[in-house]
């Protein structure tokens, strides 16, 4: 039903959210903030709903304290995720950068096949995906500790950050929240 809603470009989510918002500008006391990172550190990790409102707090990260970079699967796939590290470091003043991933990523063991399937038929053209490995395209990871150090090793190795800001890989169980560091920069 979602599916087909989406097709017919219904709004599912909109006017929730909306008054959501409502609601909580009501009730909320602004504040002024800064926007410089107060514990100067950025956190690379999953896009993973289960990560919302539990990484934070497992890290003892309030609002304010972190640059925050998400995507699907922790990894670095073009230049994005190093354009945002290097703006925290330059222009936002942080020191350290910790890569963290998280197990049962839903970016683990992508089925490749089944994507190209629903991509084209969602509308997406035969040229557009000749040639192109969808796998790399899409930064399907095979283990996800694997793929932290891997990312973590990136980082490092990219020309535009520097060599004395060090990074971390670490990941997290979503079950409990215990972390563990795979690599100690
Ligand atoms: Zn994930």
């Amino acid at each position: 039903m979602v599916y087909i809603n989406h097709i017919l470009g219904d709004k599912v989510m909109l006017d929730e959210v909306l008054k959501a918002n409502e609601n909580f500008v009501k009730n909320f006391e602004p504040k002024k903030m800064s926007h410089m990172p107060q514990k100067k550190l950025a956190i690379v990790t999953c896009m993973d709903t289960r990560l919302t409102g539990f990484l934070e707090p497992a890290m003892g990260i309030e609002r304010g304290d972190a640059k925050i970079i998400k995507n699907a699967g922790n990894a670095v796939v073009g230049r994005d995720v190093i354009r945002s590290v290097a703006a925290a470091i330059y222009a936002l003043g942080v020191e350290e950068v910790m890569v963290v991933g998280h197990y049962e990523c839903g970016m683990a063991n992508v089925n490749s096949e089944k994507l190209t399937e629903t991509m084209k038929m969602r509308g997406v053209d035969e040229e557009t995906l000749s040639g192109v490995n969808i796998d790399e395209w899409i930064g399907a990871i095979g283990n996800e500790e694997e793929n932290v150090i891997k990312v973590v090793e990136k980082i490092k190795e990219s020309p535009f950050i520097p060599e004395d800001v060090p990074v971390h890989g670490l990941i997290i169980d979503l079950y409990d929240g215990k972390m563990k560091v795979l690599v100690e920069d």
